[in-house]
């Protein structure tokens, strides 16, 4: 089948036609990809910033498609379905998964055993699985685990978006930092994630939600998420949000993934306030805050896949989209093809106005 295949760091990834897709085991399934979004995390691991799968590796993880062939022992979905991939699949056995956090669960046994033979494999050599995905390939062997079933009425490009970009951002404000009405929420980075967390921020009833970004035309775009104000990053970010919200917000969102929106975050918080990081910093960098700033109580928290139970939120999400309350098919700014997926990766450190590209199989 073809798939985009990265093969080195720092450079580009090449459209191949032979990757072989094994067939699904008991609890796998056969996925055909119809969808897939570019998203910049998708980017880390192809600068670098990110190792932490062998190459060569197949990325993408904001992918739906249609079940072509279930394992024996998959109930939950049959040939036909719909579907919108995960990263974060639960095994519904750890502590975590029990306590309904099942977003921070390792997905202990839902990999294929290492030695055994790969789900993706090239020439005989196996390839790695992005995040039990890849979805910049033609099919995707997944555990059923790490799928939702939706509504096959809707476009499977809106419905793959909602995968990473709308679960992470609206995730983040309702599941992870539980923004209340009257709030002030300050969010850095208005791309794919960050504008979801303003449309999330709007639709929980923030009273205040300042949108900030260094590309002046993204900042604006905002407005029509429910933005109520814009600023133009720059070193004097900090002391400007802290001075039009006399004092701070209560709620900061990094976007962005750099250390020093993290460090803004975290500085323009009032007392008692939290900032919630969600973009995905390089892997190992460290945050510093100041230690008076953090006696009065405020707190510096992560946020894992918007703190998803996707199972439960994806299909709300997109009823919500269904409904008009949340903005989805005004994201995607390009429909793309797998051969067009590299450029449009490395655009998305530079490019104004894009804000999600979605690949169509
Ligand atoms: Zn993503
Ligand atoms: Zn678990």
């Amino acid at each position: 089948m073809r798939a985009l295949l990265l093969s080195g760091i720092g450079v580009a990834q090449e459209v191949v036609d032979d990757l072989d897709v094994d067939l699904p085991q008991e609890h796998e399934v056969l996925v055909r990809t119809c969808a897939c979004g570019v998203c910049h995390s998708d980017l880390h691991f192809r600068q670098g910033k990110w190792t932490s799968f062998p190459l060569p590796l197949v990325l993408g993880h904001e992918c739906a498609g249609v079940v072509e062939k279930v394992g024996s022992q998959v109930s939950y979905l049959k040939p036909g379905d719909h579907v919108v991939g995960c990263l974060t699949p639960f095994c519904g056995e750890c502590e975590y998964c029990l306590s309904g956090r099942m977003y921070i669960c390792n997905g202990g046994g839902l990999n294929r055993p290492e030695g055994g033979k790969p789900r993706l494999s090239r020439r005989g050599k196996p390839v790695s699985q992005f995040v039990n995905l890849s979805g910049f390939a033609e099919m995707m062997l997944v555990h059923e685990r790490a799928l939702v079933k939706i509504d096959p009425e809707i476009p499977l490009d809106v419905a793959a978006v909602v995968g990473c970009a709308v679960t992470t951002g609206v995730g983040a404000v309702f599941n992870t930092a539980e923004v209340r009405p009257g709030e002030t929420v300050a969010v850095f980075g208005c791309g794919g994630v960050g504008l979801n967390i303003i449309q999330g921020a709007y639709l929980a009833g923030a009273s205040r939600i300042i949108a900030i970004d260094r590309s002046p035309a993204k900042a604006q775009a905002a407005q029509a998420y429910g933005a109520t104000d814009v600023v133009v990053s720059d070193e004097t970010v900090v002391e400007r949000v802290v001075e039009m919200t006399k004092g701070g917000v209560d709620h900061a969102f990094e976007a962005v993934g750099l250390t020093v929106t993290a460090q803004a975050a975290f500085n323009v918080l009032k007392p008692g306030a939290t900032a919630t990081i969600v973009g995905l910093l390089p892997m190992g960098d460290k945050i510093s805050v100041d230690s008076t700033m953090l006696t009065f109580d405020r707190r510096l928290r992560g946020s894992s896949m918007g703190s998803n139970r996707f199972r439960i939120d994806i299909p709300r999400y997109l009823k919500m989209w269904q409904d008009g309350r949340l903005k989805i098919s005004e994201m995607i700014t390009a429909r793309i093809t797998l051969d067009e997926v590299d450029d449009a990766m490395v655009a998305l450190d530079t490019g104004d106005g894009i804000t999600r590209s979605v690949a169509m199989f």
